[in-house]
């Protein structure tokens, strides 16, 4: 029998009351699923440094595994240990370990640690192997690694450096992630790789973190969310179906798991993961 999989799910901290409320109701229905562990993503530069803290502790209280996400870029090694400290404190045991980008008019202080890699070895360094730490990866190259066979001698040395898993990038086009697992495993890494899935709600959403994050939208997925226009209930259906699709694909082919980017909503992720077989 295939090992069960584990289905993981993203949430950023609410800016506002009202963001709160309708992330408390998003994780109590998606919570209702099981799901094997939630995490918060950090704004980088330390601009939600406590509201990650905060939500971590929210959904915690929920009753779930909460893995808080941590960058380094602009960050100190002190102010770094300052939030292990507080997360192993706190019985975290997950921790999601980025480099981040600087918030645009941030510029400046690229702070001590400047890649994932040196994340991952100050963790180490400072916390033995108290935290599981998961790492990120890009199936379709990170928009700005200078080749791809650099970018993945990067993500090979940011595991060697101590990542327990990774979690991708998402993406549309499952031979990318399959070639970029294949890839990983002729180098000698044997972590799981858990795709990153993005749910489709909002076009120009998707066109404008697509474009940022160099994830490429398949031409005919842009032409047919383009015939939608504006019809929100088109969009979704269209959406659910195409990444269930691409979802059930990854599993039936390997994927050890998905991890969902919810962006606190729960109504399209729950429709996604009641089409799997999850078996
Ligand atoms: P790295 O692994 O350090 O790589 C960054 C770039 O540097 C790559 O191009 C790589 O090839 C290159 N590189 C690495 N090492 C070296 C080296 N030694 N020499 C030269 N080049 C090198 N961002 C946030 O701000 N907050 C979040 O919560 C967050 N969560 C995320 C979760 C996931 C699952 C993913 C996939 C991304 C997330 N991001 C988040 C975005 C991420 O911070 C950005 O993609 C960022 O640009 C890179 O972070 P990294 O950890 O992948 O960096």
């Amino acid at each position: 029998m295939s090992p069960k999989k584990a289905i993981s799910l993203e949430f950023f901290p609410p800016r506002d009351t009202a963001a709160q409320e309708k992330l408390l109701r998003s994780a109590k229905q998606l919570l209702a699923l099981y799901p094997s562990y939630v995490s918060v993503t950090f704004g980088a530069g330390g601009s939600t440094r406590t509201g990650t803290a905060d939500t971590v502790r929210l959904l915690k209280n929920l009753g779930c595994d909460a893995a808080p996400h941590l960058s380094c870029i602009g960050a100190t090694r002190a102010i770094l240990a300052d939030i292990l400290d507080a997360y192993r404190e706190q019985g975290i045991k997950r921790i999601v370990a980025l480099r981040g980008d600087m918030p645009s008019g941030m510029g400046g202080d690229q702070g001590e640690l400047h890649y994932a890699s040196d994340l991952v070895a100050f963790i180490r360094e400072h916390s033995g192997d108290w935290f599981h730490i998961e790492v990120a990866g890009y199936p379709e190259m990170h928009p700005q690694a200078s080749s791809a066979a650099a970018d993945l001698d990067h993500f090979v040395n940011k595991v060697r450096a101590g990542a327990n898993s990774a979690i991708t990038q998402y993406f549309f086009n499952a031979d990318a992630y399959f070639d970029f697992v294949e890839r990983s495993r002729a180098k000698g890494i044997d972590i799981p790789i858990v795709p990153g899935i993005m749910p489709i709600t909002n076009y120009a959403q998707l066109a404008r973190f697509s474009n940022m994050c160099g994830a490429e939208i398949p031409r005919w997925i842009r032409l047919r969310l383009a015939d939608f226009g504006d019809d929100k209930a088109s969009i979704k259906a269209f959406g659910v179906d195409v990444i269930s699709r691409l979802s059930q694909d990854l599993l039936d082919n390997g994927a050890p798991g998905l991890h969902f980017y919810t962006l606190n909503n729960a109504e399209v992720t729950m429709a996604i993961w009641r089409q799997l077989r999850l078996d």
